[in-house]
């Protein structure tokens, strides 16, 4: 039978596997503890599919499952009180069956438990990522981005470090969509993004503000240095040679607003202003960088 599961296993046809290897565990805990007797730990192998039920089924039918389970347990235990086992084995033999039983279960419980763990951590890593950042470009969304940047601000209330806002808006990006279509105005925001994320600092946040429209908060930063570091990324930008599948060259420029955090600020206060900046870069010709009128 585990070798017809194991065949099956490899030709996808995991029901008929699954259903296998149950009834075998069902008719080998019956067939050992009625040849040999309840001692001999064949049925300890029936608990291990407690927890696989709930794993592979809704709720209802796992409680029916464990429910049948529980009564096929019950009435193996019933009929060894009233008969004898078929075919007894010595004592020590029935010992050592006991023993090396009991002992494979324990390894497998461990085994399963390790299993069911690695699943749930990884799934959970995975649902942290989708939650905080943005599919496409792989920066923070802007919820996780404003929940950091409060963070940062009330590090920023007690130590009165700088903290610096760049906003960044690709120049134009609707006629890229329309003469390049849409699959490569998305390749242009992943590799803007990273180009985005490769001249700042490990330090610094940056996040998918909007749609074309990136924020990165610069801890320990001033507004000169935060307008150098704005500078290096249009420059970035200016350098890296843009293709279109067909082979045309696409023009990819930012404008960029700067701000610098001020003691009676808010998160919004401070990107409005970085935001204002960002418009008269618009203004003034775009594939520059503006910092906020003091
Ligand atoms: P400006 O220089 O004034 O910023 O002009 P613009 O065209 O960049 O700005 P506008 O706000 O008019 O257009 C932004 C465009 O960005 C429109 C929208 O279709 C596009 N866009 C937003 N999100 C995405 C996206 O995820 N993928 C793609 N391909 N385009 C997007
Ligand atoms: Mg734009
Ligand atoms: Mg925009």
């Amino acid at each position: 039978m585990y070798i017809v599961a194991y065949r099956a296993l490899g030709r996808k046809q995991n029901g008929l596997a699954i259903t296998l290897i149950w009834a075998e565990v069902i008719l080998h805990a019956a067939l050992g503890v009625v040849l040999i007797g309840w001692e001999s730990g064949f049925h300890y192998y029936l608990l291990m599919f407690i927890p696989a039920l709930f794993v592979s089924m809704r709720l209802r039918g796992a409680v029916v499952a464990l429910a049948g389970l529980w009564s096929y347990y019950v009435a193996l235990y019933l009929l060894m009180w009233f008969m004898k086992p078929l075919q007894p084995i010595a004592p020590g033999a029935l010992l050592g069956v006991f023993l090396f039983n009991l002992s494979v279960v324990f390894v497998m419980f461990g085994y399963l438990s390790f299993f069911y763990l690695t699943m749930v951590t990884s799934a959970n890593r995975k649902l942290r990522r989708m939650a905080i950042t943005d599919s496409l470009t792989g920066l923070f969304n802007r919820r996780h981005m404003t929940h950091l940047v409060e963070r940062e601000l009330a590090r920023f209330q007690r130590n009165r470090h700088p903290v610096a806002f760049i906003v960044l808006d690709i120049d134009h990006f609707k006629s890229i969509n329309d003469e390049h279509g849409h699959e490569t105005g998305d390749h242009v925001l992943e590799d803007v993004a990273s180009i985005i994320k490769a001249q700042l600092r490990t330090q610094d946040l940056v996040a998918r503000w909007g749609g074309e429209e990136f924020l990165a908060v610069l801890p320990d930063t001033n507004l000169q240095n935060a307008q150098v570091s704005a500078e290096r990324v249009r420059e970035a930008l200016l350098t890296q040679d843009w293709l279109a599948p067909n082979g045309k060259r696409i023009d990819i420029t930012i404008s960029a607003g700067v701000s610098e955090f001020r003691r009676d600020d808010d998160l919004n206060s401070a990107i409005n202003r970085a935001d204002r900046a960002l418009y008269r870069s618009k203004d003034g010709g775009r594939n520059r960088v503006e910092l906020e009128a003091v």
